[in-house]
């Protein structure tokens, strides 16, 4: 009994494992991303305003990438730092 319950406990683990990156997951992630504005404000030490530098909050890398969330027509956007690959903040693409 007792290794069935901890069989099931990893079953359990593993499907929740599996279930990780679902597409809910991944839009509750980026809802949580501030925006570029938002970045600028909570982080001012990484970032300039007037001369539109933003750097990696992380890694103080100014080697910031972006693409779309899910798919190539996807219009959200996240920001990632080139350098050390972490998400930075979101924005919506103009279409
Ligand atoms: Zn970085």
């Amino acid at each position: 009994m007792d290794s069935f319950l901890k069989k099931s406990a990893r079953l359990f683990k593993t499907i929740f494992y599996y279930q990780a990156d679902t597409t809910d997951n991944i839009d509750n992630k980026w809802d949580k991303l501030p925006t570029v504005s938002e970045y600028i404000v909570q982080y001012p030490e990484h970032s300039d305003a007037a001369n539109e530098t933003i750097k990696c909050r992380f890694c103080s890398s100014s080697n910031i990438k972006f693409q779309p969330l899910m798919h190539s027509r996807d219009r959200r956007e996240k920001h990632f730092c080139g350098a050390c690959k972490r998400t930075l903040y979101k924005s919506f693409a103009d279409v």
